[in-house]
């Protein structure tokens, strides 16, 4: 702890009810399941009671969003941009507020909700709220338009963030939307509904129904949903395609990761050890494209541990609301079980457990930075996501040897290279099976750039002007 540690964020900044319902056609509802209460992750308590959306109340918030479509979908775009422009400066005004409840419901620590979630869902609205009114004429084919209600499954890890990568290109396409956040996450999501209220958007036109997976499974099987759009594992990813195959709904899917994160000897060391810590530690490492593999080459393999375990040491774990902390609480139990089991199966694999000392709160969810060595591509640790702190270190001695490891799992979100020389940069990125490669950075997210995966990562695109195309028929 640090002697001049500024007082944690305020807890008084957010106005926790306790009690949340439905937010259906504009109005917030009860649910017709039994409520269901939200959790602080890093001391187990009950943060509120949220409604719980049955069949029924998803088929109420699908036939509002179809009312809502009737005039949506044929309003001028530049009419839907200044909603969107609205929205996008409420969350501005309200960041702070925001930042506060993500932490409280996510765990993750202030200073990522507060300088990377919260500046990039508003980017995300102030970037599709330009592109409303200039679809027809920006090459997406002749008369582009909207697709109709979007049903939109997202996860717990960016819970407002993902909900700005789901929300803000259908809206701006004249599309409506049904959302079912994460069961774990759901406040600031239904903040976001008090924020649609507030910009006087019309009724129907967002609606979030909150629930665990029949609720969203409700969701992606309701006949009137012309877009589904899911981001969460791989596992469920695959449920959802069965679930939509054969009935001509439009689907994109986000899922899993397992990127390496690549280090060439000739890399600057600090600028790399720093990378990596990001690439893994960043969110706790509930990433869906975190550096989770490092390929480190075999020249500098000892010299760059060291810097990287010196590094590790000074990470401070605890409190999501102190300025000072670098990793938070992990989100749930559930989660804690997995990334637990997965690190003793390295261990009993054969991998070497290392963790730098640190002292976890007591009440909570809390894992340690952890990195293992000695890891080969069979074991678990290395193949499976752990969507955790957890770094599995492997070697590489040539730059073919590199992308072969890179590319030896079942998915395919990034991928990060470290290295001086331009050209090797390129020679990677040709031959990386990865929807984004980053070059000496990680972690490096912007509206204007198309995000997503190859292979088990899912298809389809969010992001950019390709983030549109998934939300509008030609
Ligand atoms: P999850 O798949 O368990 O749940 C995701 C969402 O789907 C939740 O809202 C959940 O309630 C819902 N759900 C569960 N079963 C369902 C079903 N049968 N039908 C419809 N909806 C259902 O994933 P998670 O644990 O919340 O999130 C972690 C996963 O998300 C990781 O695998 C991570 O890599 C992935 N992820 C991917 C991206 C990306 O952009 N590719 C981004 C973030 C997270």
């Amino acid at each position: 702890r640090l002697e001049y540690a500024p007082a944690p964020e305020s807890r008084d900044v957010v106005d926790i009810k306790p009690s949340y319902g439905l937010f259906i056609g504009g109005e917030f509802t009860e649910g017709g399941g039994p409520a269901f209460k939200t959790v602080n992750p890093a001391d187990e308590q009950p943060l509120a009671e949220v409604a719980r959306a049955d069949e029924a109340d998803v088929d109420r918030a699908v036939q509002a969003a179809r009312k809502a479509f009737g005039t949506w979908g044929t309003m001028p775009g530049r009419e839907r941009a200044k909603y969107l422009y609205r929205i996008a400066r409420i969350i501005q005004e309200r960041a702070r507020e925001l930042a506060v409840l993500e932490s409280l419901d996510n765990g993750k620590p202030i200073r990522e909700s507060r300088d990377v979630d919260l500046p990039l869902v508003a980017a995300h609205f102030f970037y599709y709220a330009g592109w409303a009114d200039k679809l027809r004429y920006a090459g997406f084919g002749p008369d582009p338009r909207p697709l109709g209600v979007a049903g939109q499954v997202i996860p717990w890890n960016f819970p407002l963030l993902m909900l700005a990568w789901k929300v803000a290109p259908a809206l701006a396409c004249g599309n409506t939307v049904v959302l079912k956040p994460a069961e774990t996450t759901p406040l600031t999501a239904l903040a976001f509904a008090e924020i649609c209220v507030q910009a006087e958007l019309p009724p129907g036109v967002v609606n979030i129904v909150t629930g665990a997976g029949d609720t969203g499974a409700a969701v992606v099987a309701h006949p009137d949903v012309n877009k589904v759009a899911f981001t969460g594992s791989t596992e469920v990813g695959k449920q959802i395609a069965r679930a939509v195959a054969g009935t001509g709904k439009r689907l994109t899917l986000e899922l899993g990761g397992k990127a390496a994160n690549i280090v060439f000897e000739d890399a600057p060391l600090d600028q790399a050890v720093e990378g990596v810590v990001n690439g893994i530690f960043f969110n706790q490492g509930h990433v869906c494209c975190a550096g989770s593999r490092l390929l480190v080459q075999e020249s500098i393999e000892e010299e760059f541990l060291d810097a990287l375990k010196r590094r590790l040491a000074t990470l401070r774990v605890g409190d999501p609301l102190d300025k000072n902390t670098d990793i938070g609480a992990i989100n749930s139990a559930a989660q804690l079980d997995k990334i637990r089991s997965l690190a003793e199966a390295g261990e009993r694999e054969g991998a070497v457990r290392w963790s730098p000392p640190c002292s976890l709160p007591d009440r909570g969810f809390w894992f340690p930075p952890t990195v293992f060595t000695g890891v080969a591509q069979s074991h678990r640790i290395a193949r499976e996501e752990i969507f955790g702190p957890v770094l599995s270190v492997l070697t590489f001695r040539t730059p073919a040897e590199a992308v072969e490891k890179a590319n030896n799992t079942p998915y395919g979100l990034s991928a990060g290279v470290w290295t001086e020389k331009g050209s090797r940069i390129l020679w990677m990125a040709d031959r990386l099976r990865a929807g984004v490669v980053w070059a000496n950075t990680f972690n490096r997210f912007d509206p204007t750039s198309p995000f997503g995966g190859y292979k088990e990562s899912g298809y389809g695109r969010e992001g950019g002007r390709h983030g549109l195309e998934a939300y509008l028929d030609v």
